[in-house]
């Protein structure tokens, strides 16, 4: 593998970095800050609107074909510029490429990937996380739409989305994984009850909880035939499970290097193994940032990951907390007399690496079961 970059490559690199020398809106570290959250649409039209994002989808829906080795560059720029990462909604982007109608396509991929429409992902309930094909909430044929009743929690920017891609059980009466369906809901509608969930480090408006009470979606905004749900949900979770997809690497990246600036400023004030953390800190983004390189080229190769990005995603929990552990033993004593300190935020929303997403339990029994061939748990 050859990790330069060809001609194509060096001038979407040059371009995007004068870019960025004037338009970096200075955010704060996503996981530190409300006001990250309050301005990520802004960030995404903007970055979609000078030509840097949806590099890899399709060109019909507003992408622009590239390689995924573009994706990387355009990770690696905003991580050395110390700019917010790119959205990540790939994912979703996944999975309504895979199971959508060309009606589904059209309607809806230009929206998600322009930014112009915000989307959340209304997966999770009170009793279905880690066993999600238990889920509760109902979607009853009505005429020409579904009525939806259920609650649904830790959904990531339900309070800003325009759209929720939600699992519903359609058929009560098949096996549990079969009677589930994919649906394009409007969020703005009679029926939807958005509970706001506060963080540990504070944050107040990256997720919530939403009740659906006779909210209503066309039968035409389903995603995938009836039934086909829990399909729709495996190929969007492999994908979440990839850091490739999500653009965190320019986020780790990112508050490594805010930690090592303050640290080379004075380095006489910290201790060795203060230095060793951000050292170890620093080992483990680039290791990850190789191993995305990696995986996006073995895609170049048309090799799809499937259960291997459980592996992924245990790599970037990995990553996330050395990096977020590395932040605390920097800040040291004043975390804990401050409770807004950043390194100390980066730490506490660190933790929520190793549950969003799937928890690390699962994902080890998925590498244990679909990886490695070992007996299921
Ligand atoms: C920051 C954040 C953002 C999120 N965003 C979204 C979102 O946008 N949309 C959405 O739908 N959900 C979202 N989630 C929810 C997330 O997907 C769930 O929290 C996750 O799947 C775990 O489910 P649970 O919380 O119900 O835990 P549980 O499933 O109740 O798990 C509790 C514990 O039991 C362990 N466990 C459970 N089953 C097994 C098993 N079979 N083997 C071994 N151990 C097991 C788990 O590992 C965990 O330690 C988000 C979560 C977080 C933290």
């Amino acid at each position: 593998m050859d990790y330069r970059d060809s001609p194509a490559e060096a001038e979407f690199r040059a371009r995007l970095r004068t870019w960025l020398a004037d338009h970096d809106p200075g955010l704060p570290t996503s996981s530190t800050d409300d006001d990250y959250w309050a301005q990520q649409a802004e960030w995404h039209t903007a970055l979609y609107d000078a030509g840097f994002f949806g590099l890899s989808w399709p060109g019909r829906y507003g992408g622009h074909d590239l390689p995924p080795v573009f994706d990387v560059i355009l990770d690696q720029e905003l991580a050395a510029a110390g700019a917010p990462p790119r959205p990540s909604l790939g994912y979703l982007v996944q999975g309504i490429t895979t199971h959508g109608s060309d009606d589904i396509k059209d309607r809806f991929l230009p929206g998600l990937i322009s930014g112009r429409e915000r989307w959340c992902q209304g997966f999770s309930e009170p009793d279905a996380g880690s066993d999600l094909a238990s889920l509760r909430t109902t979607a009853s044929h009505d005429g020409d739409d579904y009525v939806i009743n259920g609650h649904k929690i830790w959904t990531s920017y339900s309070d800003v989305a325009d759209w929720c891609f939600l699992l519903a059980r359609t058929d009560p009466d098949v096996p549990k994984h079969k009677g589930i369906s994919a649906f394009a809901v409007p969020m703005h509608q009679p029926g939807i009850e958005q509970r706001p969930l506060r963080m540990i480090n504070g944050i107040t408006t990256e997720f919530g909880q939403v009740l659906f009470d006779g909210a209503r979606v066309a039968s035409e905004n389903m995603i995938g035939a009836p039934g086909e749900g829990w399909r729709v949900a495996m190929t969007i979770v492999s994908h979440e499970r990839e850091p490739g997809e999500l653009g965190f690497v320019a986020r780790y990246a990112k508050t490594v290097d805010d930690v090592e600036k303050e640290v080379r400023a004075d380095p006489t004030t910290f201790r060795p193994d203060q230095l060793d953390e951000v050292a170890w800190a620093f080992v483990q983004a680039e290791m990850l940032r190789l191993h995305v390189c990696r995986r996006l080229s073995e895609r170049l190769d048309g090799i799809q990951h499937g259960p291997g990005g459980s592996v992924d995603k245990l790599l970037m929990t990995w990553v996330e907390q050395t990096v977020g552990a590395a932040a605390l033993a920097v800040s040291g004593p004043r975390a804990a007399l401050d409770t807004e300190d950043v390194p100390l935020k980066v730490y506490l929303y660190s933790r929520a690496q190793s549950v969003m997403g799937g928890t690390s339990q699962v994902q080890k029994n998925i590498v244990a079961s679909r990886v490695l061939g070992l007996p299921a748990p």
